[in-house]
């Protein structure tokens, strides 16, 4: 079912948690709402639900209005971070819950519900668990017979708010590839919030940026990573390094950086400025005029290496820009420098923190 939020606006109070959103969702996509703390997903979420009424505006469910449908009539399953299964029920009767009190006329036989509650348990892989309690149960299999659940029913929508959140980081990572493979097999129109900006990319068709009650960036994971639309979104995407300088006749020189932009052909001595991610950095050893090229002009930042931490195959180095072969002194953390090279690389050159480099 095609989901369509149409200039919806909430205040709590004076505080503005929702400024006239608007967002199509088409039916059986996956769509992860990403942003900080307090931007407003799980309000929004709670609008779409029913759990909560918007000031203005609207959300349509295949083109139907929903504002006087109830939350029960919305035929949506819900899955949240601590999601309190009954701890008096097995897993069998927790997942038989929302079928067993259907109404009369829609309710299935014990035999239909028996039938459909272990078909549920085996495409979230644990019917062994049928009769076990909630309490007998790992966090990750909590969270995997909440969906069973919220599966029972046959929802048109399935909205779910940082289900892993509370989940370690192994869990988490095995979670949100099984929920992928899961929803490319039902193809339910499926909503989750996280704020994790890897669950996000990782696992939707298209991500849903927001920013203090709005929508910074709406996109596929590899259009908001490679085309961020604004500073906010580039930031929260992945660490990232902000560089000043000025463009001129196509060339953009950047804290001692020199780019050629073709954009910037008609530039005379502008203000400029770039993100540029940690890994499009490369670094070598600094020796006297390494700095400068055949014209004299800066060929790259001279820093020294603060900081190298080797994780796995990449080594993540923190550089402070140095004058006069002096760090700058009490450098401000924005002036800080993070580079990413191959940990390979790191090793055979040998650096060590203290030294100084050039970042090119
Ligand atoms: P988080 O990731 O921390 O859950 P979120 O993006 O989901 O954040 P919301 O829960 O939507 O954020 O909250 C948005 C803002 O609205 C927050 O500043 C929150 O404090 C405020 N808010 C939410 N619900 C209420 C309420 N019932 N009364 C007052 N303020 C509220």
């Amino acid at each position: 079912m095609s989901i369509e939020i149409r200039n919806v606006s909430k205040n709590f109070g004076d505080f503005k948690a929702l400024r006239d959103v608007s967002l199509n969702i088409d039916s059986g996509e996956l769509v992860a709402l990403l942003g900080p703390s307090g931007c407003g997903k799980t309000t929004l979420l709670r609008i779409i639900a029913g759990l909560e009424t918007a000031d203005r505006g609207s959300i349509l469910f295949a083109g139907e209005d929903t504002t006087d449908v109830h939350v029960r009539e919305r035929q949506v399953g819900f899955v949240f971070q601590h999601y309190a299964l009954f701890r008096h029920m097995t897993v069998f009767e927790n997942v038989a819950f929302g079928l067993r009190v259907k109404p009369r006329s829609q309710r299935p036989s014990e035999a239909q519900i028996k039938q459909k509650v272990h078909e549920l348990l085996n495409l979230v892989q644990l019917d062994w668990l049928a009769d076990r309690f909630p309490s007998q149960l790992s966090g990750g299999q909590r969270q995997r017979i909440a969906l069973a659940r919220a599966l029972a029913v046959e929802p048109k929508v399935l909205l779910l708010d940082e289900p892993f959140g509370a989940l370690d980081a192994k869990v988490r990572k095995e979670l949100r590839r099984w929920l992928r493979r899961l929803h490319d097999d039902l193809h339910v129109t499926s909503i989750f919030v996280t704020h994790d900006q890897e669950e996000a990319l990782e696992v939707a068709d298209r991500v849903v940026l927001m920013n203090a009650g709005n929508i910074e960036q709406v996109g596929s994971p590899q259009e908001v990573w490679d085309h961020p639309a604004s500073p906010f979104v580039y930031g929260f995407l992945g660490d990232v390094n902000l560089f000043h300088g000025r463009a001129h006749e196509g060339e953009v020189l950047l804290d001692g950086l020199q780019l050629s932009s073709p954009e910037h052909a008609d530039a005379q001595n502008q203000k400029a400025y770039a993100y540029v991610r940690p890994h499009d950095l490369d670094v070598e050893r600094y020796s006297p005029g390494a700095g400068v090229d055949a014209a004299g002009r800066p060929r790259g930042i001279v820093a020294q290496l603060a900081r190298a931490i080797v994780v796995g195959p990449v080594a993540r180095l923190e550089l402070i820009p140095v004058d006069d072969n002096k760090p700058v002194e009490n450098a401000a953390p924005e002036s800080v420098i993070e580079a990413q090279i191959p940990a390979q690389q790191f090793n055979e050159m040998g650096f060590r923190e203290g030294e100084t480099l050039v970042v090119t």
